[in-house]
């Protein structure tokens, strides 16, 4: 874009290096280092996701819920978790990831927020009860993620879902009301074919609802703790 600006060598270096890896498939945002999510640009490294325009859907449905204490799980880069904060919420984001919460507290640094990361495997760190507990977790089946191109280009830790990719959304669904206040909420960004096995797993919420993305797919689990009325599902 700045035609007549001469290139040092080693900047010229640099950035055919750049072209290469682009060429063989990086990611640009993981070239730029950062990325772009709700209006804010985001450090990134390739130890964490890539953020979906499906996740600005996630994040939409949150801020409209008035939850002030929150939770996320496999936080990731933090862009929830900091999106959340900057919004005035007391926010606690987890990842088992320790090069993921590096990303993530460079993130609260650069927004000057303060975020409470906690590292382990979703719950085992996490003490208290929440207004609200969201998560886009890895929710890709492992057989399926082993033909698709992101498989060598993202984490595969934040990726892989396990069995049709339902084990860390079922171990989500399983422990969350144990850490929800009575009329706490819980939101998960999910694949476009798993709402009626997440509803077969909800069934000990109060109510669940399944939203659909910007595509039209179905995307968005929420669901509302009330043991007492367990066993209504919509
Ligand atoms: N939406 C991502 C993809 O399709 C998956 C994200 C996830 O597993 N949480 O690549």
């Amino acid at each position: 874009m700045a035609p007549e600006t001469e290139l040092s060598v080693e900047e010229e270096m640099e950035f055919s290096l750049l072209v290469n890896k682009l060429e063989e498939g990086v990611p640009l945002a993981y070239l730029l280092g950062e990325q772009e999510f709700y209006g804010r640009t985001f450090t990134l490294s390739e130890d964490v996701l890539i953020p979906r325009p499906e996740t600005e859907g996630l994040l939409e449905r949150t801020l409209s819920f008035e939850a002030q204490r929150v939770l996320e799980l496999c936080t990731g880069s933090g862009i929830l978790a900091v999106s959340l904060a900057l919004e005035g919420r007391d926010v606690s984001a987890v990842d088992i990831s320790p090069q993921a919460l590096q990303v993530a507290k460079k993130n609260a640094l650069r927004y000057g927020v303060r975020v409470h990361f906690l590292e382990g495997d979703l719950f085992a760190p996490v003490q208290g009860t929440f207004d609200m507990i969201l998560a886009n977790p890895p929710y890709i089946d492992s057989e399926e993620l082993k033909g698709l191109a992101v498989a060598s280009q993202e984490p595969l830790l934040a990726l892989d879902g396990g069995v049709r990719g339902m084990e860390v959304i079922e171990r989500i669904l399983e422990e969350a009301p144990k850490y929800l206040k009575e009329d706490g909420v819980l939101l998960l960004e999910m694949g476009w074919d798993q709402a009626e096995e997440v509803k077969k797993k909800a069934t000990h919420y109060e109510c669940v609802t399944i939203e659909r993305d910007l595509f039209g797919r179905d995307r968005y689990v929420i669901a509302r703790s009330g043991r007492k009325h367990a066993g209504k599902v919509r």
